[in-house]
């Protein structure tokens, strides 16, 4: 035999031995955050008054909470409104439980198990909504505050985002009270004021709890609401947050000796800036799988294809593909590295006069595994040959670290979702920020998911025109919180 001829059987040795590992790998390929479910079993639901509950969000949507850009223009009276009622309308839950106003409107409720030594599960919901854009008002079906029940839904501001949630737990916890639930663990409800401008309400929050010694086995909070077609999967899926990305807003700053426009030099401070910001937008990170990620999307390879599963199980071949396969679209991209979106910049303010100092601000979302000072050291390097500064807008917020998949948190929660809105359940990453982030310390555990299943076109909605949940989203909704915080509690 040649050695011609031998090298070809080498190689198609190796090959053949390759395909094996890949399949048998394929085959016995044990998915992260697969707990067996089927061993729990989950407290049995209550009754639910769905109308009585759409009416309640309707009434809790015509509070203007709305926190903006300039807290100045934020209107204190609505947030008095909506907690005396709250109190009004649920006096078994405000019979069970303390309530404590801990400062800029956050509330805090306590409600004691009978077991001292067990653990805490805290939830959180948010009282604020973002603000109506004026130009859209016209746009909306029915009133942005009015908190019509129409059409099988409850509209306005706040019905998904977060004061759906708030009022649901609501109407769970004060029907548990009403028929006398006493809980073993210790339950808290943890609610920010001012979680779209991330002014940090619930800071107060974590540091009264820490205060205390209170650490929490769970904490759960708003995440991304299921799905009923996944991007990878195409079918339902719910994607309970295990981590959350970091948040860092940079000020690039170019300097120069400013002037009149009809003698400009070749160099000027918007000519350094430009530079600088292409320089550092236009030197993207590496879009990987790795860390919480990866796990996210293995977990999918129960129900995906021979192909899919095949790369799911073989990363250590096929991470490319993948990587391509899921940044084909935007919100699968995001989670794959550190973004870099420059969003506002500032330069003379008159069109012949040049500026003598230019200002540009870019927004990035850290990966888990990068860090704020990673972010800098890097950037730096990009512009090092340029006459600018770089400094951080405000303090950045680092990424999160991974909350467990396999404790009995997890497990719950899972289950809960599983039997509810009867989708899989698999890890996720949270891409934008939640009050959570504010309250590292205090649980053991974080997870991030907002309780319904919502289709693409529904989506849409959120932040935007048309906010809206279905009453038996909302319905569904109570009943999750009901089913776990008496299985968690009980
Ligand atoms: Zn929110």
């Amino acid at each position: 035999m040649g050695a011609g001829r031998m090298f070809g059987w080498g190689v198609a040795g190796l090959l053949l031995l390759g395909a094996g590992v890949v399949a048998v790998r394929t085959v016995t390929f044990q998915a992260p955050g697969q707990t067996d479910l089927s061993k729990v079993t989950l407290a049995e639901p209550i009754a639910v008054d769905a109308d009585r509950a759409a009416q309640h969000l309707g009434a809790a949507i015509r509070f203007q909470t709305v926190t903006h850009q300039d807290p100045a223009e934020d209107r204190s009276d609505q947030w008095d409104g909506l907690h005396a009622w709250l109190a009004a309308t649920y006096p078994a839950a405000h019979r069970a439980m303390v309530r404590e106003d801990v400062g800029a409107h956050a509330l805090l409720y306590t409600w004691k198990g009978s077991d001292p030594s067990l653990e805490p599960i805290i939830l959180m919901a948010h009282q604020d909504v973002v603000p109506v854009a004026p130009e859209t008002e016209a746009q909306w079906r029915h009133a942005p505050f009015g908190g019509e029940v129409a059409e099988g839904s409850i509209w306005g501001r706040g019905a998904y985002d977060d004061k759906g949630a708030l009022v649901s737990m609501m109407e769970a916890l004060d029907a548990l009270a009403a028929q006398g639930f006493q809980p073993k663990r210790t339950i808290m409800v943890a609610s920010g004021a001012d979680e779209e401008t991330r002014g940090g309400s619930v800071k107060a929050i974590a540091a009264l709890l820490k205060s205390r010694g209170v650490k929490a086995e769970f904490l759960l909070d708003e995440g991304f609401s299921g799905t009923t077609r996944d991007g990878f999967t195409g079918k339902p899926l719910a994607r309970l947050l295990i981590a959350e990305k970091g948040y860092a807003t940079m000020r690039v700053t170019a300097s120069a000796a400013g002037g009149h426009s009809s003698t400009p030099p070749l160099q000027t401070a918007v000519t350094d800036l430009s530079k600088a910001v292409v320089a550092i937008a236009g030197h993207p990170y590496p879009m990987r799988l790795k860390g919480p990620v990866k796990d996210s999307y293995q977990a999918l390879a129960p129900q995906v294809g021979f192909g899919d599963r095949m790369m799911l199980a073989n990363t250590w071949l096929f991470s490319p593909w993948l990587v391509a396969r899921i940044a084909a679209q935007p919100s699968g991209a995001a989670v794959l590295h550190t973004t870099i979106a420059p969003t506002m910049l500032q330069g003379s303010p008159k069109e012949n006069v040049l500026p003598q100092k230019a200002v540009a601000w870019i927004n990035f979302r850290i990966a888990p595994g990068d860090t704020s000072a990673d972010v800098m050291r890097r950037s730096q390097g990009a512009v090092r040959k340029l006459p600018v500064t770089l400094t951080w807008d405000k303090p950045p917020y680092e990424p999160t670290a991974s909350s467990s998949t396999t404790s009995r948190g997890w497990t719950l929660i899972a289950k809960t979702v599983a039997e509810t809105f009867h989708a899989p359940v698999a890890p996720g990453l949270m891409r934008g920020g939640t009050d959570s982030w504010f309250m590292r310390g205090v649980a053991r555990d974080t997870y991030l998911f907002t309780p319904m299943l919502l289709s693409p076109e529904e989506e849409k909605m959120i932040h935007g025109t048309n906010e809206r949940i279905s009453v038996k989203n909302l319905e569904d909704m109570v009943q999750f919180y009901a089913r776990l915080v008496r299985t968690a509690a009980g």
